[in-house]
């Protein structure tokens, strides 16, 4: 199913986040967890794609796990920057082959060295490339602006010009004030970006790794959530419910304040996704 369809249904749109084992690693833990994740079931699951525009397989064989196994419609993650046309081409058929209908086109970050072709400079030379293809085409926006981009302005006219070469949605990187996002939909209806924006929800379990995600990917810490992480980060399960139940209040804001689709980055984590529907049970079957 395209997630075109999906958001413009008139349900609530809940969908989960999950990345393949590196190469070396076995991929049966990660079909399990994908499992349960599926018994959940969201309206779709996404699969990352490892940086630096090389084949991965694994995405291609969780997406088909996901979508063929599982029954749930899967989203690919696939990444230009360092990449080739023909190897972009040869990952398309492979997720064509194996019935993939959605495709988060990105550029993802500049390869180890910046070895690696120079067919692609940003996500939108790949979403020129793919609209002539059936797929549904999804893309990355970032409410507290990219980090590379000087600023918001700029990236929302970048933004703008991806959307226009022939995006279906977009999906936000996770933000945890909830106000950013909203001050972030109006600027982009401004800037006549129509197309769904997914709110990207990150249900933090783990309070000594989110600073400094935070600190790369330019997200801020509001204050109350900063408390939080402080308070309760040293303690995994301390973290863990504070962390479903701080995430599950930004979603149920959301849903109150008319959104009516998140992304939850869930990665690989069942128990973090059974808490979090467990607690929208009676939105969701309203
Ligand atoms: P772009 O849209 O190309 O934007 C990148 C930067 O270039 C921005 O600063 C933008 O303002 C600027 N820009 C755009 N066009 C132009 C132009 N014409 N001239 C000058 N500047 C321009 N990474 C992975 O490796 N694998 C994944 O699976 C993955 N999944 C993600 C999912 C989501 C929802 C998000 C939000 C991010 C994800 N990322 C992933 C990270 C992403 O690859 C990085 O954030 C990357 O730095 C930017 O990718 P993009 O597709 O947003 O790039």
């Amino acid at each position: 199913m395209r997630i075109k369809d999906i958001l413009s249904g008139d349900g609530y749109s809940v969908s989960f986040e999950v990345f393949p084992p590196r190469r070396d690693a076995p991929m049966e833990p990660v079909l399990d967890a994908v499992k349960e994740l599926a018994g959940e079931k969201p309206s779709f699951i996404s699969v990352t794609y490892g940086a630096g525009g090389g084949a991965n397989a694994n995405t291609v064989a969780l997406a088909e796990h996901v979508q063929n196994a599982c029954g749930v419609p899967a989203l690919a993650h696939l990444t230009c920057l360092g990449s080739t046309r023909e190897k972009i081409a040869a990952e398309i058929q492979a997720l064509r082959r194996a019935g993939i209908e959605n495709v988060l086109c990105l550029r993802g970050d500049a390869p180890d060295g910046g070895a690696g072709g120079r067919d692609f400079a940003h996500a939108a030379d790949l979403v020129r490339s793919l609209r002539p293809s059936s797929f549904c085409l999804g893309g990355a926006c970032y409410p507290e602006c990219h980090p590379e981009c000087e600023h918001i302005e700029s990236d929302i006219g970048y933004l703008k010009a991806k959307v226009d070469a022939g995006l279906d949605f977009l999906t936000t990187q996770m933000f945890f004030d909830n106000n950013v996002y909203f001050r972030y939909l109006a600027r982009l209806r401004n800037a006549g970006i129509t197309i769904p924006v997914i709110a990207g929800i990150m249900p933090v379990t783990n309070g000594r790794q989110i600073s400094r995600i935070c600190r790369l990917s330019g997200t801020v810490l509001p204050p109350r959530f900063r408390a939080i992480v402080d308070r309760f980060g040293d303690d995994p399960a301390a973290m863990l419910s504070a962390g479903v139940a701080y995430a599950t209040e930004q979603i149920v804001d959301l849903f109150a304040d008319g959104v009516k689709a998140v992304h939850v980055y869930t990665m690989n984590k069942p128990d973090v996704a059974r808490r979090i529907m467990a607690n929208l049970k009676g939105i969701l079957n309203g």
